[in-house]
């Protein structure tokens, strides 16, 4: 009793998604002794499901991707598991399977809002009893509750996307893991083909016409269905952020600069071709730059110069910064303008 006590305190005490799994599976080794569990993300690419882990018993020690800079672990087809795509398909709270080797896995989908994105994997060596159900249940209502409300306090009402607040503490977080493992890549990122992390900002180009021809009510239609198009342009593993009002910022991992050019030249057309409701055509402009040991006011205000500069040149195009300052377009000191980022 002591120890779910214990329990209950540290899950309903964290304000962060990665501590919060954490926590639930600590408390899972705990108070049921599963000899493994996991928190799976479960994310949609070219139109098939996918599954990848973010925190995992290893060892009897819990394991988070957020350790690693990149985070990047690709995915497995969520086919592989085909008692999790039933249980999924019946819109079931859980299911129990024995594996080949005389295992027992049990799987528990979070259901938020009729959606499932992360579910638990939970694997124990004898059957689960009716005892070790109720105390798992109890467990999961809490973590459930908590997901939900993180998640509306991390994202904006109107989009849905993550909001402001959350890109503060997301964006600092990686400009430091950046920087303290910057060096290694100095020499692949000469030759271009370095992997890195991209930031770009998004500004939709003449909103105020749009609001002042036809209303508010199609401006915020127009945001809706642009951070829509966000959300389909890039992969699950990105973040995108509604910044201010029709301003959007974009964390791109583990690209090359040509990749992340042609993700971001994609979403800009996607977007020119897309025919809005009433409103007709909308483009937007776009202006990147690699995450790079800079302070995250330093690379927040390249990133705005190249899309100032974007905007002072025609609009719907993608500016990248460093291009810009080798051709003498831009010059590379701290602009001053309206940041006010921290
Ligand atoms: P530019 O191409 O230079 O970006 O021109 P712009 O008209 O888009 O730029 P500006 O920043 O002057 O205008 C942004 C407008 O966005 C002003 C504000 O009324 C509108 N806006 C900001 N937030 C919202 C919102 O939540 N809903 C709606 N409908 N409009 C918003
Ligand atoms: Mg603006
Ligand atoms: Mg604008």
């Amino acid at each position: 009793m002591e120890n779910l006590l214990k329990h209950l305190v540290e899950l309903t005490g964290h304000r962060d998604h990665n501590l919060l799994d954490i926590s639930v599976i600590s408390a899972l080794k705990d108070l049921v002794g599963a000899t493994q569990a996991r928190v799976l993300e479960i994310f949609r690419l070219r139109e098939e499901l996918y599954l990848r882990p973010r925190v995992w018993l290893k060892n009897g020690q819990v394991a988070s991707t957020e350790e690693h800079a990149d985070g990047d672990q690709g995915g497995e087809p969520l086919s592989n598991y085909p008692a999790l795509v039933s249980c999924i398909e019946h819109r079931q709270n859980s299911a129990e399977e024995e594996t080949a080797n005389k295992e027992y896995v049990m799987w528990i989908p979070i259901w938020l809002n009729d959606k499932v994105t992360t579910c638990l994997e939970i694997t124990n060596s004898v059957p689960f009893n009716a005892q070790v159900m109720d105390v798992m249940g109890g467990i999961l209502s809490v973590y459930r509750n908590f997901q939900n409300l993180l998640d509306y306090s991390e994202r904006d009402s109107l989009t849905g996307l993550l909001n402001r607040k959350t890109f503060d503490e997301k964006f600092s977080k990686m400009a430091s893991s950046v920087t303290s493992s910057e060096n290694s890549a100095d020499d692949e990122r000469r030759h271009g083909d370095a992997k890195e992390q991209w930031l770009a900002v998004v500004d939709i180009d003449h909103f105020k016409r749009i609001n002042d021809t036809f209303g508010h009510l199609y401006g915020d239609e127009v945001l809706i269905l642009i951070a829509n198009l966000l959300r389909q342009s890039f992969r699950s593993q990105d973040r995108i952020f509604r910044f201010g009002g029709e301003e959007f910022v974009i964390l791109l991992r583990s690209t090359t600069l040509e990749d992340a050019r042609r993700i971001f030249e994609r979403f800009r057309a996607n977007v020119e071709q897309y025919n809005f409701p009433q409103v007709g055509q909308v483009t937007v402009s776009l202006g990147f730059v690699s995450i790079s040991g800079e302070t995250p006011v330093v690379i927040l205000g390249h990133a705005d110069q190249a899309l100032y500069y974007a905007k002072t040149h025609g609009r719907n195009q993608v500016c990248y910064y460093n291009e810009l300052v080798n051709n003498g377009l831009l010059h590379s000191e701290v602009s001053n303008d309206e940041v006010e980022f921290f």
